[in-house]
């Protein structure tokens, strides 16, 4: 078996699977979905009626002695002629109107259910993809995401909606057709339906080819939207590094690419389209050749023939659309199992069965026999075993690389351990709800990000519903309080994307009123005050001594300046804790710590004389 029949082979599983997953979704459509169908099969069976006035007209009133041996409705006594024609024009509009509707009702009421079902769907991916775990988004890049999301579920609605729906209908048309027809004349209808294995054989392998093509195309497509938002995720380092001419010859190749991939898709679809038309003119020729034969043999009326010849050359459109559509339904197929890949994966830290809402924490965290890595085979965290109580202030220092923004990650969630087991207060962390353990829990990074949305909001989505009252109270603890009213729209100031309208300092002193706001038990920071200059550093540090009165705290920094006060210093290297004391216990034992904060203070002393980086009071 060749790749592009596995492919082909590919495309119903590809449906039934995309059907299964949006089942739940469809289900509660039924009756919408029902009735449309049941309009459909108005609308088929008023199609096959369309000919068939005109059949009268021929067979009873302008050929009305060639009747011979075929099906002939006697006309009931007292009808002239020209009744019947009134008939005939009578019931020709009334098929079309009627069927008018039913196409209506049908398109309409499919078009709507569709357009339900994936603007549903599209929401649940959107909240599916916040769910899944960092270990998921590390290994999917963004604008392949991104591309799911947006341009795969919009190409699905279109392709469902104008060719999925109108391919059923074609289907159940062709069907009812080549029935009327077998009953006319089952000779004529043989020669029609000889040219189906042909017409299969072709399509099957331009369809397959042409969803190969595609699948190729969207990937490059993706990576072309990756290419591009990091470009300007990163244009600040683009633009400094002078790397325009090298991204754009990455770009130039991928669009080339693209482009010659959409070329091939494009031939490979108005090559099928040809292919088809062909064998249709060649089943046409047939039919009127071998029919004339019939009708002068006098097995069959002209009025017949005539909706034999009608119903084929109705069934051509349809049957010309239908490799088109199914080139195109290949494609959308392509599109609805990346979404569908997406919904299939499970977060893998999320609530376990019975999971309870946590009581609010005292704050005592406790590691036992911990170890984690990202990938199976690398270790990153060795078991790691510490008893934090309540209140506690925890710096983690060590080399970069050595775990240490690992090791705090765990305690949120992020990643759950390999082995053994955290607890807060007491009980292991998996069984509490994640929104109720992470509620807990405030975050400064080194770099916080923050929204595209007022101020006020930013520091209110540390506790959604906060009042007026509450944001200003945290953003005075956090030092921000002054430069945001300086600001010409004070609190109601809208931020560009990530914040860059701020100064790194004042972005983090919006970061740190966000985590107040939560005043939550336990408090996370993480480099908080790298690479601020020294008054910002003063101001952060400020509010962060602020922000971690009372709480547990986890601090990880590189400058051991800032830990000194800590009430535990962990030294961590190679996902091990080697050391573990307060500061004075470890410059007196004189080993690891001791020494980097020995070499630390030297270099302060050559390069900034005045040694000032501020002390978080942890
Ligand atoms: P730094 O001080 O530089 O921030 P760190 O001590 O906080 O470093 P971690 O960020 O915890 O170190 O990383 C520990 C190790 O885990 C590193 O070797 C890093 O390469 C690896 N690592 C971190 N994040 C991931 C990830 N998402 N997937 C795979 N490996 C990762």
């Amino acid at each position: 078996m060749n790749n592009s029949e596995k492919d082909l082979k590919a495309v119903v599983p590809g449906i039934l699977r995309i059907f299964r997953k949006f089942w739940p979704h469809i289900r509660q459509r039924k009756f919408l979905i029902g009735g449309s169908l049941l309009a459909l099969l108005f609308e088929t069976a008023l199609g096959l009626l369309e000919p068939w006035p005109l059949k009268f007209v021929f067979d009873r009133i302008i050929l009305p002695g060639t009747n011979a041996n075929s099906w002939n409705v006697a006309l009931p006594a007292g009808i002239s002629p020209m009744m019947l024609l009134t008939y005939v024009a009578g019931a020709i509009i009334a098929i079309a109107s009627l069927k008018s509707l039913a196409s209506y009702l049908s398109t309409y009421g499919m078009a709507l259910a569709v357009i339900q079902v994936l603007a549903e769907v599209r929401s649940h991916l959107y909240s599916h993809l916040q769910r899944l775990s960092l270990c998921f988004h590390s290994k999917h890049k963004s604008g392949d995401l991104i591309t799911r999301v947006t341009y795969d579920i919009e190409r699905l609605r279109l392709v469902t909606i104008k060719t999925a729906l109108p391919f059923v209908t074609n289907i159940v048309t062709i069907v009812g057709m080549v029935g009327v027809m077998f009953w006319l004349n089952w000779e004529l209808t043989l020669i029609e339906i000889a040219i189906f294995p042909f017409f299969i054989f072709f399509t099957k392998h331009l369809v397959s080819r042409i969803r190969k093509v595609t699948r190729k195309h969207r990937k490059t497509e993706g990576a072309i939207a990756d290419t591009t938002s990091e470009t300007i995720g990163a244009i600040k380092v683009v633009q400094a590094l002078s790397l325009h001419d090298m991204l754009e010859d990455n770009f130039y190749k991928q669009n080339s690419q693209s482009l010659d991939e959409g070329a091939k898709s494009l031939k490979l679809a108005t090559l099928l389209e040809g292919t088809v038309q062909v064998l249709m003119a060649i089943v046409m020729a047939l039919v009127v050749w071998r029919g004339s034969l019939v009708v002068l043999q006098k097995g069959l009326t002209p009025g017949e023939l005539l909706v034999f010849t009608s119903y084929l050359k109705s069934a051509f459109d349809p049957m010309r659309h239908l490799s088109k559509q199914a080139g195109q339904i290949a494609k959308a197929t392509a599109s609805g199992e990346r979404v569908v890949d997406i919904l299939e994966y499970e977060p893998r830290v999320r609530d376990l069965p019975g999971a309870k809402k946590a009581h609010p924490f005292y704050g005592a965290v406790r590691f036992q026999g911990v170890s984690f890595g990202y990938e199976p085979e690398r270790e990153i965290l060795k078991d790691i075993n510490m008893t934090i109580r309540p209140g506690q202030k925890v710096a983690v220092v060590g080399p970069s690389g050595s775990g240490k923004s690992t090791l705090i990650s765990l305690i949120l969630r992020l990643y759950d351990p390999v082995a053994g087991r955290i607890l807060i207060d007491g009980q292991d962390i998996r069984e509490y709800t994640l929104d109720s353990l992470r509620q807990q829990i405030s975050v400064v990074l080194q770099d916080s990000m923050l929204f595209a949305v007022s101020i006020r909001e930013n520091i209110a989505y540390g506790k959604l519903g906060a009042s007026n009252r509450e944001i200003e109270t945290a953003a005075r603890l956090a030092n921000a309080h002054d430069f945001i009213m300086d600001l010409p729209e004070g609190y109601d100031t809208i931020l560009s994307e990530r914040g860059a309208n701020l100064s790194g300092g004042q972005r983090q002193r919006i970061a740190i009123a966000r985590a107040a706001i939560r005043q939550s038990p336990i408090v996370i920071l993480d480099e908080p005050t790298t690479g601020l200059d020294n008054a910002s550093d003063r101001a952060v540090s400020e509010a962060l001594n602020r922000l971690t009165q009372g709480r547990t705290t986890f601090l990880i920094s590189h400058n051991l300046r800032a830990v000194e006060n800590a009430d535990l210093i962990l030294y961590i290297e190679a996902g091990n804790i080697i050391e573990r004391g307060t500061h004075t216990e470890l410059m007196r034992q004189g080993s690891r710590y001791a020494a980097l904060y020995q070499m630390q203070n030297a270099i302060n002393y050559s390069t900034r004389p005045e040694g000032d980086s501020y002390a978080i009071e942890v």
